[in-house]
This record gives C-alpha cells, sequence and structure tokens, in this order.
C-alpha cells in the first residue's frame, strides 16, 4: 500500500481517515528532522543535490531487552578477537589460502599484507584502530539473534543511526497518539504499555553516542600519533585521512564525523580517494611517515573504501593502499583486520575449537559461540561433510546463503542461483555456505525520496565496536550504538544507499 502525503490509509487499524492523518504528521516530522540533522545523502553521485535517507517512521525492529544486552555484550571480545587474530599472520594466510588461490582480490590483498610484514617497519602492521559492526538477525525458530557477519572496514551509518536514534526517541516522546489510539498501527505500538509516559516510550530506543565514540577513538590515535613524534611532528600537524569512493552517495554520514571531530578535539579530517593519495601522497622512505602535500602528516587512515575491488581501478590504488598500510599511521582498517572480517574467517572461526584458539575455552568463547550461525567452507569437496551439506543445500537452496569473499552488500547467491553454483563444475573455494536465517515478517511504514510505503519488511541489527591497539596495547575497547536496517520482506539483500533498505532502531521490550 502506497500511502503518500495525506493519501488514504491500509487498514491495519483505527478509521482510515486517521490514518492518513497520522501519517502525514509523522511524514512531515520526519522530513523535517532528517533535513535540520543531517539525515541526508546524495540523490546521484554527480549531483549535488540532497535527499533525506530512507527511513522507518518509527522504530521497526522489536528486540527483547535480555536478547539486545547479549550482543552489546559481545561487541568489546569481537574487537579481541579480529586484534588476536590479526595478529597472527600464519592464521590469517593458512585460513585463506584456498580462497586465495581462487579469488583475485583476496589474492591482492594478501600480497599488500605480505609486502608490510616483509617490509621495513612491520610493526606499523599492527597500529589498529576499528569501527567495527556485528550484524545480527532474529532466527525465527532458535528465537535469537545470530550474527550476519562481523565488518572491520567502512563499517557505514554510525553518526548516521545515532542521530536517528534521536528522532525516532523525540517521536515516541511527542506523539502521544502513538501511545493512546494508534497503538494497533504499527507493531511497535503493541509493546507499549497504555499508561506509559513519554519518557518511559522514548527510552525504549536506545541511544548511544556512536559519532562521539568514533571521532574520540579518531582524537585519541591522532594523540596518540603526535607523541609518538614528539617535536619531529611537521609544522602542518597530523590529519585524519578519509579514504572514499568517487561516486560516493553516502557523503552526509562520513562528514557529519568530520566536522565532530573537528568541533570536540580540533583535529583536521581530509577526505581523498585512493587515485588522489596515489597523486599527492608521500611516504618517507627513512621514517615511515605518511604526508599529504609538503607538511600535514598523516595519523590515522579510515577507509570507508577500499573494500571492493572496484574501488581498485589499476596499479595506483594497490600502490596508495600499501603506503597506507607501510606508514606510520593508525589504520582503520589495517589490511590485517580487513582480511579478518572477511567471509571465509568468519566460517573459519565457527570450526571446531578455531574460535578458542584466540579466546581461550571460558565462557567468553561460549558466548561467542551462541551467536554463530551454521557455516560450511567448501575447499575441499572430498570431505564427507562437505558432501553432505552440499547435497542438501542443492535440494533445500532456500535453507542456505551462498557467499562470496566480498562486502558492500549484492554479493551473495540466493535459491536457484545458490543451487546453479553449486551444481555447477566451478571451484568454490572462495565461497562459504551459511545457513539461511529465517527471521520474523513485520510492518513498517517506510519513507524513501518523500515517497511512504506500508510494507512486510525484515530487520538486521547492527552494533558498533571501537578499538584502538597498538602493538598490543589496548588503549580503547568499547561497544557503542546500534543500527537497524530494514528491507522489503521480497529483497534477499538490503543496501540503504542502493535503495533497498531504510535505516531504522530497535525497540525493546
Ligand atoms: P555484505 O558484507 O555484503 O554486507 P552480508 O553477509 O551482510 O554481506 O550479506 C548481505 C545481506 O544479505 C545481509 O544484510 C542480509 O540481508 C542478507 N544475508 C546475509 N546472510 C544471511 C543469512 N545467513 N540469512 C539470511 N540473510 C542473509
Ligand atoms: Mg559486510
Ligand atoms: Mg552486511
Amino acid at each position: 500500500m502506497v500511502a503518500s502525503g495525506a493519501a488514504a490509509g491500509s487498514s491495519v487499524g483505527g478509521a482510515p481517515g486517521e490514518e492518513a492523518s497520522f501519517i502525514s504528521a509523522l511524514k512531515s516530522e520526519v522530513l523535517t528532522y532528517t533535513a535540520m540533522n543531517g539525515l541526508l545523502m546524495l540523490e546521484s553521485s554527480d549531483e549535488v543535490g540532497l535527499v533525506h535517507v530512507p527511513v522507518s517512521l518509527l522504530p521497526a525492529m522489536a528486540v527483547p531487552r535480555g536478547l539486545f544486552e547479549e550482543v552489546r555484550a559481545l561487541a568489546e571480545p569481537f574487537n579481541v578477537l579480529v586484534e588476536r587474530f590479526a595478529s597472527d599472520p600464519v592464521a590469517i594466510k593458512e585460513t585463506l589460502a584456498a580462497a586465495a588461490k581462487q579469488d583475485e582480490f583476496t589474492r591482492d590483498l594478501i600480497r599488500v599484507y605480505d609486502a608490510v610484514l616483509g617490509g621495513p617497519r612491520p610493526s606499523v602492521a599492527r597500529k589498529n584502530l576499528a569501527v567495527n559492526r556485528s550484524d545480527y538477525m532474529m532466527d525465527q525458530q532458535s528465537q535469537r539473534l545470530l550474527q550476519v557477519e562481523l565488518n572491520t572496514i567502512s563499517s557505514s551509518f554510525g553518526a548516521q543511526s545515532t542521530i536517528l536514534a534521536q528522532m525516532h526517541r523525540q517521536i515516541l516522546s511527542k506523539f502521544d497518539f502513538l501511545r493512546q489510539s494508534h497503538r494497533g498501527l504499527w507493531p511497535g505500538g503493541s509493546l507499549l504499555e497504555e499508561s506509559e509516559d513519554a519518557a518511559s516510550a522514548q527510552s525504549r530506543v536506545p541511544y548511544q553516542d556512536t559519532i562521539g565514540d568514533i571521532v574520540d577513538a579518531f582524537a585519541a590515535a591522532a594523540g596518540e600519533y603526535r607523541g609518538s613524534r614528539g617535536s619531529a611532528l611537521g609544522p602542518g600537524g597530523a590529519v585524519v585521512l578519509m579514504v572514499v569512493q568517487d561516486d560516493e552517495r553516502n557523503v552526509m554520514d562520513q562528514q557529519i564525523l568530520e566536522q565532530e571531530l573537528w568541533r570536540r578535539h580540533g583535529v583536521r579530517m581530509e577526505r581523498r580517494t585512493l587515485a588522489q593519495v596515489a597523486e599527492e601522497a608521500t611516504l618517507g622512505e627513512a621514517d615511515g611517515i605518511l604526508r599529504l602535500g609538503d607538511s600535514r602528516e598523516v595519523a590515522v587512515s579510515y577507509l570507508r573504501a577500499g573494500y571492493s575491488p572496484a574501488d581498485y581501478k589499476g596499479a595506483e590504488e594497490w600502490e596508495a593502499r600499501l603506503m597506507l598500510e607501510q606508514s606510520e599511521a593508525f589504520k582503520c582498517p589495517s589490511i590485517a583486520y580487513q582480511l579478518v572480517g572477511s567471509k571465509k574467517i568468519q566460517q573459519y572461526l565457527a570450526e571446531e575449537g578455531a574460535l578458542e584458539r584466540f579466546m581461550g575455552k571460558g565462557e567468553e568463547s561460549a558466548s561467542l559461540r551462541r551467536c554463530f550461525a551454521s557455516l560450511w567452507g567448501l575447499e575441499d569437496l572430498g570431505d564427507p561433510k562437505t558432501k553432505e551439506v552440499i547435497d542438501h543445500a542443492k535440494k533445500n537452496p532456500h535453507l542456505y546463503v551462498l557467499k562470496p569473499q566480498r562486502e558492500g552488500g549484492g554479493n551473495n547467491l540466493y535459491d536457484e542461483k545458490l543451487r546453479e553454483a553449486l551444481e555447477g563444475e566451478g571451484d568454490l573455494s572462495a565461497y562459504i555456505l551459511m545457513q539461511r536465517i529465517v527471521s520474523p515478517m513485520h510492518k513498517s511504514y517506510l519513507l524513501r525520496k518523500g515517497e511512504c510505503v506500508n510494507a512486510d519488511t525484515l530487520s538486521e541489527l547492527g552494533i558498533y565496536g571501537v578499538y584502538l591497539c597498538d602493538n598490543g596495547r589496548e588503549i580503547i575497547n568499547k561497544c557503542s550504538g546500534a543500527l537497524v536496517r530494514t528491507k522489503l520482506a521480497s529483497s534477499n539483500e538490503g543496501g540503504v544507499t542502493a535503495g533497498f533498505s531504510c535505516l531504522s532502531t530497535p525497540i525493546l521490550h
């Protein structure tokens, strides 16, 4: 049902006219809030025009409070896990060997990693800053949140999810009719108590200042860098280099961080593409100092690009990446962190004893394991267990997802395509097979380009973790805020910027 503006409402509850005016009031509140607070993105990559990011009008994902706290408690151990795995190059290369044989991109990343480890200053590989985001979907069968993946590179929407939580909290406190006459119009409404006051209703949408957590970590890394340089630091000071895609539309989520880093800490952020880094930056041979222009030193390289083969159009971009990795700057993330965030390593960690190799056999590993879905590697087709699961997946493709070594959405195979890939002759070493998580469907009001739709949707919850560590010396390890992405139930994948899904928030009960 399309309810654009004051168009007729659906028959979810209440009189149709009432619903239309309810939606229309919410919609104008949301349009105003998004415009005033930077919930915006470029309409297209070659335009200057901004449009609001796709959002749900109301908190879309109902999450039991206990489960929410459980996955939040995993953010810090996941940060530590990434650090420990990343400090073991043998483990990384062994785990990725078969995938690298088949997949050129994995091979290219490992080549850069090897060049750093075999270069003049291998310890720079361990100057790590992370904005990780662990994503979960609710598994209807077990009623648990299962991990979809752990993002270690370019985890986006940290900034805009913070603002969206504020928006949804404001809406719940301001529109008291949401708690009374219109409770039946949205799934979250039935969670609210009849007598619940505004303060209690809004506190159901968790809020944490992820913007602050991220920029504080950038500033701490820049402080560490300045400290280590002492009086040798050039007159241009130390900056954070944000590496971006040239056709990026999701610019506001990035620029909010740039603005806030300056406002809070007086630290400058410079945005460059990998091609621009290749052109403008220099790496001091003797000291490993990365410079932009003559004087500004790069204290942190923050990648919002570089996770996809398309970001490396040629040798220059790979050169630029190597330069970042070989420098004394903190890397958000380092190449090792990026590799540890890959699908193949996720699958390996689920194998018996693999997670425990890094996290021990205690309660911490047990609690991390509780969120793991079933995962299978496909490199050894002679293995009876692999044969068995492939046979089962060919007959029941809807129960599985086939994932390549890629990031950024739109790469996975489902249903018929999954069956075809398994039946084909191709080498699948760079793919993993994953249990398909079947989530409960729920109705949401989604707003995209000013058009409102009430639709059947599915939601995915992300929890941010911020981490700063210099050669094993942990400086920050912090669980940060939450992100919900809500997509049409009819779509397998949901990219927000690509237009498939909307930003939303959890509502706890
Ligand atoms: P990417 O790194 O490209 O984001 P993901 O593993 O997150 O890769 O997969 C992309 C999307 O595919 C997810 O956001 C989710 O919507 C869907 N998806 C991934 N894994 C599963 C799964 N096991 N069950 C159901 N849906 C999944
Ligand atoms: Mg990812
Ligand atoms: Mg993902």
